[in-house]
């Protein structure tokens, strides 16, 4: 990434537009637009502007632009993220900065790859491609290769402005954050649910996390380790809300008052319920598991069709048609695997069952559950909830002032 200080430093931020027309794509850029501005939070006084199919970002200081680009491969919707200098739109101009770009790179071969935005620009792309390339070729003796350079050097006019650059990273792809509504997921600190986030993420949801514990039956781990996941998550999503809810009133009711084999399902069942609630405080659209068909004895689909039965809304599982080492390898690529591999007491030999249930239909349940009263202990759980934001770990790192990261505020709607 060499900079030539002699032109403004630039990123040029490209988005498939597939599908985006009229209205939609104002919103769509608006959106995105704005969680590039987030992710460049405390990197300088960066400015975003929407300009003909792509994102300009200005006043990154060249010495930022690697942190710049790391974080920007974390924003959904972005395809590339090009670092490079605005020049006038002048083919001298260009073929100039595309000289001083490449000035002291080594340079096997290379090619010029142009684009203009405007069709009555006077050049062609071909002609800016060949005027720019023969600049190169005179100042630096490099050949040409237009299959296989070394070297790609990207031009671009739009709006009567032009970009060089001479390198591209890739973005993570997807939909902006906040283009696909909202949803809750029900966060354990296990392997799964993180990734079930970040799918519900790439395509454009919001999310706000739920995680259940059972202290004082079991200790603090799972507590915490949720709230470093979900940091990790807030690198690719922004703030996020991390719902805390104590799950032991409940879990003390059912134990007492439920057939020992059901357990596990009515847990579910309640997680459901008070899930919803958040929901419903939240506008959302839907609740989403980490669930992973006939992973283990709760995601039978006769139990999945059990525990789903609890609730009225949309649940989605995007997990549901992957392996257990597909979602290692992505726990992996997105950084949750090594937090949700650590060890959590789950306070299992105390809460879950000696035999659990397969197979259970929902007419079963319902009826093991029957001599609760389901609705008030999910009432009475979701008023102990509490609500944190969190932040990722630059978030208040040099020009702002910290703020206050437990905010208790979920219940009531
Ligand atoms: P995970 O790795 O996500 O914990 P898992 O394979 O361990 O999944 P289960 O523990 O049976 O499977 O949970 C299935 C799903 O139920 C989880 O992916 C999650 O969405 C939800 N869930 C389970 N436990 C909790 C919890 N303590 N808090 C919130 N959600 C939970
Ligand atoms: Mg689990």
């Amino acid at each position: 990434m060499t900079q030539n200080h002699s032109f403004p430093p630039i990123l040029v931020l490209h988005y498939h537009e597939v599908g985006l027309k009229g209205k939609n794509r104002a919103f769509f850029e608006r959106i995105l637009a704005r969680n590039v501005n987030r992710a460049l939070r405390g990197l300088g006084p960066a400015t975003t502007r929407r300009l003909r199919g792509r994102l300009l970002v200005e006043g990154v200081p060249a010495s930022a632009l690697p942190q710049a680009v790391a974080r920007l491969q974390k924003v959904f919707g972005l395809a590339t993220i090009s670092p490079g200098v605005e020049v006038p739109p002048t083919l001298e101009a260009m073929a100039r900065a595309a000289v001083a770009l490449v000035d002291g790179e080594r340079l096997p071969s290379f090619a010029v790859r142009a684009r203009r935005a405007e069709k009555h620009y006077p050049f062609t792309s071909q002609e800016i491609g060949q005027v720019v390339g023969a600049a190169v070729v005179e100042a630096t003796g490099a050949p040409v290769n237009l299959r296989r350079p070394h070297v790609e050097i990207f031009v671009e006019v739009a709006n009567e402005r032009a970009f060089v650059s001479t390198s591209r990273f890739r973005g993570p792809g997807g939909l902006p954050v906040g283009t696909s509504g909202v949803g809750v997921v029900l966060f354990s600190a296990g392997i799964d649910s993180p990734v079930a986030a970040w799918r519900m993420m790439k395509r454009g949801m919001e999310v706000v996390l739920v995680h259940f514990h059972s202290q004082p039956f079991a200790d603090r781990s799972s507590e915490d380790k949720s709230r470093r996941l979900a940091a990790i998550l807030a690198e690719w999503h922004g703030p996020i809300e991390l719902v805390i809810v104590p799950l032991i009133d409940a879990q003390q009711a059912i134990i007492a008052y439920t057939p020992e084999p059901y357990r596990t399902l009515l847990y579910r069942r309640m997680m459901f319920r008070v899930a919803e609630r958040v929901a419903r405080a939240r506008r959302a659209h839907a609740l989403i598991t980490g669930d992973s068909l006939g992973q283990v004895a709760s995601q039978t689909i006769e139990n999945l069709t059990a525990v789903t039965e609890a609730t009225s809304m949309l649940v989605l599982r995007p997990l549901v048609g992957y392996d257990k080492s597909e979602i290692i390898a992505e726990a992996q690529r997105i950084g949750t695997y090594e937090v949700s591999i650590l060890p959590q007491d789950d306070a299992c030999t105390l809460l879950d069952p000696r035999r659990v249930e397969t197979r259970a239909t929902v007419e079963a349940v319902r009826h093991a559950e029957a001599g609760l009263d389901v609705e008030a202990l999910a009432d009475a759980t979701f008023a102990q909830a509490l609500s944190e934001r969190i932040v990722p770990p630059w978030w208040h790192v040099q020009t702002e002032t910290p703020r206050p990261e437990k905010e208790p505020s979920c219940p009531p709607s």
